[in-house]
C-alpha cells in the first residue's frame, strides 16, 4: 500500500501518478524493423560531411564538462541562417522542446491550445502534460486551417504546422495571416518542414504579433540523432521560452555538429533537399500511373490513402519497408505517409505498393489552396 503527501492511501503507483496522464501512452515509433526505414521523414541521404567531422574531432572536455547552460554560438549560426538577430532564437532538444516549452511558457494549466485535425501527434499529448485541454479542429476539404473555427475556441494558444504533417500540404498564407492578426493569444507555426516547401514565414514574427515558429536539424540537416531543434520568436518571447525549457537542453556535441552543418554544407543540404523535391514530384507521378492517389506534398513525405492501413504497412514490410500507418485520418481516413530519399528507395517502395488502391484522393487545389 502506497500513501501519498495527503496521506491519502493509492493501490498502486497508476493511482499516486497524476490523474490527468492516464490517458497518456508512450510514443510508438514505425521504423526500426526492415531494411528500408521510410517512416520517420529524416534524411534519407545521412548527415552533412562537416558534422560528421566535427564530431570526430570532440575533445574530452566536450565529452567531460557540461555543454553552456544556454547556447549562444549556436543561436548566432541559426539565426544567420534565418535572417534574424540571436536573441530571436531559441535552441532546445529537438523541436519537440522548444513547442513543449512554449506551450508552458504561454499558458497555465486549465487553458485551452487548438490544433488543426490532422496534425502532429504529439501536440495533444504536450497540451495535457502540460495541463491544458488540446482542442482539435478539422482542416476544411482544402486541407487548409479553419481560420473562423480556429479562432473560434479563444485559445490562449493556437498551434499551425505548414508543411503539416502528416497531410504534406502548406497552409494558405492568407489563413496562417488571419489567424496570427486575431488570435487572442501566442501562435505557434511549426515548420519542422520549411527547407522543403511553403511559406517560409519569418515575416510574421517582426510583425510585432506573439508568433513563434519552430524549426529542427531533423529533416533537411540530417542531424536527428543529435536532437537539435530552435524556435524564432521575438527577443521579450524567446526570453519566456528559455525560461520554461531551462539550461543544459543541448549537447556539446549537438551544438558543434549543427554549427559545423550551418556554417560548410548549406550546399550539401539544398543539395539533397533539390533531391528530396525532385524524387518527390516524380513518386507522386509513378504512383499515379499505377492508379494510386497521393496527397500533394510541400514536405519530405507523401501521403497515401488507402483502405486498411494494417494491411498496406504488413504489405510494405513484407518487402522489407517501413513508412507511417494511419489510422482513421480525420477527412482522410486510413492512410501511409512515405518519407522520400533516394531513387532507389522510392522505387523499392513502388514495386512494392503495387495493387493498392487509394481509398479517397483529397482535393490538391483550389480555393483557399
Ligand atoms: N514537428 C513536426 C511537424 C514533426 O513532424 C516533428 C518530428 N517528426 C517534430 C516537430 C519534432 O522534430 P524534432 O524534435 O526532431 O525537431
Amino acid at each position: 500500500m502506497l500513501t501519498t503527501n495527503e496521506n491519502r492511501r493509492a493501490d498502486s503507483i497508476s493511482d499516486l501518478a497524476r490523474e490527468s496522464y492516464r490517458g497518456i501512452t508512450l510514443y510508438a515509433a514505425a521504423g526500426g524493423r526492415c531494411d528500408v526505414d521510410l517512416s520517420d521523414n529524416t534524411n534519407l541521404w545521412g548527415a552533412p560531411p562537416a558534422a560528421l567531422r566535427a564530431l570526430a574531432t570532440v575533445g574530452v572536455t566536450e565529452v567531460a564538462r557540461y555543454p553552456g547552460a544556454y547556447e549562444p554560438a549556436l543561436a548566432k549560426a541559426l539565426a544567420d541562417y534565418a535572417g534574424v538577430s540571436p536573441d530571436m532564437i531559441a535552441c532546445g532538444c529537438g523541436s519537440d522542446d522548444v513547442l513543449d516549452s512554449a506551450i508552458r511558457a504561454f499558458a497555465e494549466p486549465g487553458e485551452t491550445l487548438c490544433l488543426p485535425d490532422p496534425s502532429f501527434s504529439m501536440i495533444p499529448v504536450f497540451a495535457r502534460t502540460n495541463g491544458l485541454r488540446p482542442v482539435a479542429i478539422p482542416l476544411t476539404r482544402w486541407l487548409d486551417a479553419d481560420v473562423d473555427a480556429m479562432l473560434g475556441t479563444r485559445a490562449r494558444i493556437i498551434y499551425l504546422c505548414s508543411p503539416n504533417n502528416p497531410t504534406g500540404g502548406a497552409f494558405s498564407r492568407r489563413a496562417v495571416e488571419q489567424i496570427v492578426d486575431r488570435a487572442p493569444g501566442l501562435v505557434i507555426i511549426d515548420q519542422a518542414y520549411v527547407e522543403f516547401g511553403g511559406d517560409n514565414f519569418t515575416d510574421l514574427v517582426v510583425s510585432g504579433r506573439p508568433v513563434l515558429l519552430t524549426r529542427t536539424m531533423s529533416k533537411a540537416f540530417g542531424l536527428a540523432g543529435l536532437r537539435v531543434g530552435y524556435g524564432i520568436g521575438s527577443p521579450e518571447l524567446i526570453a519566456e521560452v528559455l525560461k520554461a525549457r531551462g539550461p543544459y537542453k543541448v549537447s556539446s556535441l549537438g551544438e558543434r555538429a549543427s554549427i559545423a552543418a550551418l556554417d560548410s554544407d548549406r550546399a550539401w543540404v539544398s543539395e539533397h533537399v533539390e533531391e528530396a523535391v525532385a524524387n518527390r514530384t516524380r513518386f507522386r507521378a509513378e504512383l499515379a500511373t499505377r492508379g494510386i492517389g497521393s496527397l500533394e506534398s510541400s514536405a519530405n513525405f507523401v501521403l497515401i490513402p488507402v483502405n486498411d492501413c494494417a494491411a498496406s504497412s504488413q504489405k510494405l514490410e513484407r518487402a522489407g519497408i517501413c513508412a507511417r500507418p494511419l489510422r482513421g485520418l480525420g477527412g482522410i481516413g486510413d492512410a501511409m505517409r512515405v518519407a522520400i530519399g533516394p531513387w532507389d528507395l522510392m522505387q523499392r517502395c513502388l514495386d512494392a505498393l503495387v495493387g493498392e488502391e487509394a481509398t479517397v484522393l483529397a482535393p490538391t487545389s483550389g480555393e483557399g489552396a
